[in-house]
């Protein structure tokens, strides 16, 4: 027991220092290492505690991940990379969709807080992709976010003739992630020219609401030619 803490403590330690370098690519270490925790079940207690909440009031947040995630209740993001208070700017939002204010909201991370990494992070049984796909009867403000989904729906759609909406929901929960990358680059120079310098990374995540673990998409396939 007393080893493996030593390990988990070392794991972390690394995490934070090179997190602090800010490269994409040692930030999602950290994100992969504090999933696989979670999945375990041995997660630790990090950055919880009056001596972070003080020091991220005095200095100012620095959090070392960008997560834009659906809103349901079983995606708590926090929890599920094991982190704590200042380490992600959380963006979420039913559907992991991109509408102004999430792309601002994304951009004021990136690029007045510079966090290295940004997730799009779609998930198992996402009823608002579930909602897009059955194309239920909804109301208020909802059709507009639907709307985000059709894209991904209707790509999947014209692969999959003669579909059944059982079938195909998960294959567009995966899309819709890829969209939302998409819309994001050509909506945002700012990410752009982010990625182009090296200086942020961004890539897909799917989470499992079951097994806890996050399925790591990587960048989009078509990354280069999307930030031309
Ligand atoms: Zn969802």
């Amino acid at each position: 027991m007393f080893a493996m803490f030593i390990i988990l403590t070392g794991l972390f330690a690394v995490g934070l220092s090179l997190v602090s370098d800010k490269d994409p690519n040692d930030a999602l270490k950290t994100l992969y290492e504090g999933n696989v925790r979670f999945v375990k079940g041995q997660n630790i207690q990090i950055n919880l505690d009056s001596k972070r909440r003080k020091d991220t009031t005095v200095g100012g947040q620095q959090p070392f991940a960008t997560v834009l995630s659906c809103s349901d209740s079983r995606v708590p993001v926090e929890h599920i990379f094991n982190v704590g208070i200042g380490d992600i700017f959380n963006i979420k939002v039913a559907g992991n969709i991109l509408g102004m204010d999430q792309q601002a909201s994304i951009e004021y991370s990136v690029d007045h807080l510079g966090t290295p990494i940004l997730v799009i992070l779609g998930h198992t049984n996402c009823g608002a992709v579930m909602a897009a796909v059955t194309e239920a009867d909804v109301e208020g403000a909802l059709p507009y976010l639907l709307d985000k989904i059709k894209p991904a729906f209707c790509r999947v759609k014209e692969r999959n003739p003669g579909y059944s909406p059982e079938e195909i929901i998960p294959t567009v929960i995966e899309e819709n992630i890829w969209y939302t990358i998409e819309d994001l680059f050509r909506k945002s120079d700012i990410v752009k020219n982010r990625v182009k310098q090296g200086i942020l990374g961004v890539v897909g995540g799917l989470y499992n609401i079951e097994t806890g673990a996050v399925a790591w998409l990587g960048a989009h396939p078509k990354q280069e030619e999307l930030i031309k």
